[in-house]
């Protein structure tokens, strides 16, 4: 009787863990694509069972009291990086926790965060880093709801924004930042958080990441951090955090789903930056629940395959439509012309992705005539999925936008978005072909 600790709480009993796994072979380490079929998860802790269970309950019964007072300590701060057990399904569970830590390593993040949207996730990300007074730099165009978010909602709590053109020179960052300094010098708060969308939705603008980080070296300090929603060409084609980004956004409805069955959100980055966030979940809620988060372990097993496949038809559909005479031109990261683009997408991208404008000769009457003549795409917004879908932009996600704001931005009338899926390619071209008879 004499061992027991006078502080139990610092025995903790150690928690079934899986057991270690194979993360190279002869010295080279597993690819992603590899590790989507096992990693985080150990069939011995769930009676054999090849693939995760669904674990479906709102409570997780502790081991002894000490171990709850522990994982509280971690839950609310008191001990460095989160629960070190599973507490409460507001704040963690198996299923989250394996996707967590399988989204972590498409983006080679030291930690993942997932939400119940792509817009949990991102509010609850700009609400962890501001306070009032504060200025959030953002590029433009954003998600109409992301900048929505910012504009109308962060600005009652007294956050000011400034945003820049996503093509912005190092030059024309350095004034940016220098505005925003100014601004948050006068409002009595800080440059909070630079927040980029590259490629832009809907035209693809690409945002020069390395460039921003440059500036953001030379006008901030370290604390202000550089978060990009990924989700037009993450996790295969832009890998962010390699350019100095240090939060990477998704909206994992997108390609990372890939079905359109779901809606769920993540970010990805160094614990440190993932920390702040976590807390601010743990009290708002808005995890992913467990059975979206078992499907998008799913998804994750062929999301490369899928993108690969969606990307090459893209290319094949862009190459038809390039030279269709009732095609005025195309936002295509395949076929940029801009040099300054150009350069950026070298540096950048990994592929040109499966999401692209199309600007049809005409206007909304032409484009309308186009969309509802498709029988194999589908007129919907979203993207990413299996299936081919198709939308006008200006009088549907961006019909809050402002006219001249959309003018600016180029989100014109004559702007079909079109996300390619992974059916027949010449099946594809064929629908396209057909429903541009009837424009
Ligand atoms: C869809 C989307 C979002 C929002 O994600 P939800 O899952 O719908 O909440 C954010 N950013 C981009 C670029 C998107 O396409």
């Amino acid at each position: 009787m004499t061992d027991i600790p006078v502080d139990a709480t610092d025995t903790p009993t150690p928690r079934r863990k899986p057991k270690p796994e194979r993360t190279e072979i002869g010295g080279r380490p597993l690819k992603p694509s590899t590790l989507m079929m096992g990693h985080g998860f150990d069939p011995e802790l769930s009676e054999g069972s090849l693939k995760a269970p669904i674990f479906l309950t709102s409570t997780f019964a502790f081991p002894s009291a000490a171990d709850g007072k522990r994982h509280f300590e971690g839950i609310t701060g008191q001990r460095p990086g989160g629960a070190e057990g599973l507490v409460y399904s507001r704040f963690n569970g198996p299923n989250q926790e394996i996707l967590e830590d399988r989204l972590a390593i498409w983006d080679g993040a030291e930690d993942a965060l997932t939400f119940s949207s792509g817009m949990t996730a991102i509010c609850i990300l700009m609400m962890a880093y501001v306070s009032t007074g504060d200025v959030i730099v953002h590029s433009g165009p954003l998600y109409a709801a992301s900048e929505g978010f910012v504009s109308k909602v962060l600005s009652k709590f007294g956050v000011t924004y400034v945003d820049f053109p996503a093509g912005a020179s190092r030059e024309e960052l350095d004034a940016v930042l220098k505005k925003a300094k100014d601004q948050a010098a006068e409002n009595g708060g800080k440059v909070a958080m630079i927040y980029l969308e590259s490629p832009g939705n809907p035209t693809n603008a690409l945002v020069d990441i390395e460039a921003v980080k440059e500036a953001r070296d030379a006008a901030l300090d370290w604390s202000c951090p550089i978060a990009i929603d990924n989700t037009f060409l993450g996790p295969i084609w832009q890998r962010p955090l390699e350019h100095g980004a240090d939060i990477v956004a998704y909206s994992l409805t997108k390609y990372v789903g890939g079905h359109s069955d779901l809606v769920a959100g993540s970010i990805a980055g160094a614990k440190k930056w993932m920390d702040p966030v976590r807390a601010l979940r743990n009290t708002m809620g808005g995890i992913v629940d467990p059975n979206t988060a078992w499907m998008l372990l799913r998804s994750l097993e062929t999301v490369e395959l899928r993108m690969e496949r969606a990307g090459k038809n893209a290319e094949k559909v862009c190459a038809f439509l390039a030279s269709h005479p009732k095609v005025d031109g195309l936002g295509y990261l395949g076929m940029i012309e801009d040099e300054r683009q150009k350069d950026i997408y070298n540096r950048h991208c990994l592929g040109a992705g499966s999401t692209f404008s199309v600007f049809l000769k005409g206007g909304e009457a032409e484009c309308f005539r186009f969309l509802d003549n498709l029988t194999i795409a589908k007129l919907a917004v979203s993207l990413g999925g299996t299936e081919t879908l198709a939308s006008h932009p200006a009088s549907m996600t961006h019909l809050s936008v402002p006219h001249a704001r959309r003018q600016t931005l180029g989100i014109t009338d004559s702007l079909v978005r079109i996300s390619i899926g992974i059916e027949d390619a010449d099946d594809l071209i064929a629908d396209f072909e057909q429903a541009l008879e009837h424009v």
